[in-house]
């Protein structure tokens, strides 16, 4: 348990968003600079082990079978594809590796153990290992932890009172229910959401609310701009301003001083100049390749050239915590249940989503 303040308040957060920029700009670097090198940024390469045809509907995702996009699904990598693109991701400055599943929740079986194997794999080339395959037993969270994963990725998204207006196939706890999960291991938790999504600035603050109350705090938080694909629910959102961005950025930064704040989706879309902003304002960590799971992200070779302008250099791995020991699957402790989780799957529909499913329908 750590000693920072944990009963944030929606109020206090909204008072800290809604600060005159410069004090908020100069409040969030104090915090940064007390906790954190200001001139070293994580970089992380999120890869697709499996992509498309999920069954969720969130509404910001063109990976949800349901709606008609132009993303090509795959089955789920081999262990040597995903070590050759680890490797490459390392040699191009990356000290973590982030392997994402678009599956609702982890299935014991074939397809787990052999994702068992490229955690083993990834953390014994020394770098962080991260995954995001949806909602998690804790066996399957210790299975995890024994095969050397050093962060689990589960997004809260948006507030609890707008998660159910973006994705009605299963409740706001079980979420939290995973990431509780995730923390009976020794493995770091990172979970942060999205906005642009039509929320209020209220729906942002509860978000922070949820994750800066939780005790530890997340170790990362993802802040993505939405990128508003074709074909989704989303589709005709609005793109985040950078001011936005800022605030978010810096607000994440106050309320939680230890967590890595990552700038993910919808880095495109804005300028080094704004990127330099963020990074003023507590950003530390990024998502580095030209992909981010299904959407544009800028050249990897572009944000050295950044990180040299503004003076930044990359994180090496293992420095907030030690690398974890990997457990051969043979003398593992926790063995394969063959679970089947009851998650909850709430009746109500979410009308543009809906309508998003009845359009895809009728362009197929
Ligand atoms: S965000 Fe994840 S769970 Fe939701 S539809 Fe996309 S892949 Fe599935």
């Amino acid at each position: 348990m750590s000693s920072f303040k944990h009963n944030w308040t929606k109020s206090e957060i909204l008072e800290i968003y809604n600060k005159p920029l410069m004090d908020l700009l100069f409040e969030a670097a104090k915090v940064h600079r007390k906790h954190h090198d200001p001139n070293t940024v994580q970089v992380s390469t999120l890869l697709s082990i499996k992509t498309g045809g999920c069954p969720e509907d969130c509404g910001y995702c063109p990976q949800a079978a349901r709606y008609h996009t132009n993303v090509e699904g795959n089955d789920l990598m081999s262990v040597q594809q995903v070590k050759a693109q680890a490797l490459r991701a390392k040699a191009s400055g990356s000290s973590r590796v982030c392997m994402g599943a678009a599956w609702r929740n982890v299935k014991d079986g074939k397809e787990f153990d052999d994702v068992l194997e490229m955690v083993r794999t990834i953390n014994k080339l020394d770098m962080e290992v991260c995954c995001t395959l949806g909602m998690l037993t804790e066996n399957q969270a210790q299975r995890l932890a024994e095969a050397g994963l050093y962060a689990y990725n589960h997004n809260l998204d948006s507030s609890e009172e707008y998660y159910k207006e973006v994705i009605s196939t299963r409740g706001f706890e079980d979420r939290i229910k995973t990431i509780n999960n995730v923390r009976k291991t020794n493995v770091t938790v990172c979970s942060g959401g999205i906005i642009g999504m039509g929320e209020r600035i209220e729906d942002r603050a509860g978000m922070l609310v949820a994750l800066a109350t939780l005790n530890p705090q997340p170790e990362s938080v993802p802040i993505n701009a939405l990128v508003a694909v074709e074909g989704t629910p989303l589709e005709n959102e609005q793109p985040v301003s950078i001011w936005d961005m800022v605030r978010m950025v810096a607000t994440t930064r106050i309320v939680m001083p230890e967590t890595q704040v990552r700038l993910s989706a919808g880095r495109t879309q804005m300028s080094q100049e704004g990127q330099a902003m963020c990074f003023f304002a507590g950003a530390n960590s990024i998502f580095a390749g030209d992909k981010l799971l299904t959407t544009p992200n800028p050249d990897v070779n572009e944000d050295m050239k950044m990180f040299e302008l503004l003076g930044l250099n990359p994180q090496k791995p293992f420095i907030k915590k030690m690398q974890p020991k990997t457990i051969e699957a043979k003398d593992s402790h926790f063995k394969d249940l063959g679970e089947k989780p009851k998650w909850t799957r709430p009746e109500h529909k979410i009308p543009r989503n809906e309508n998003a499913k009845i359009k895809s329908k009728n362009l197929k």
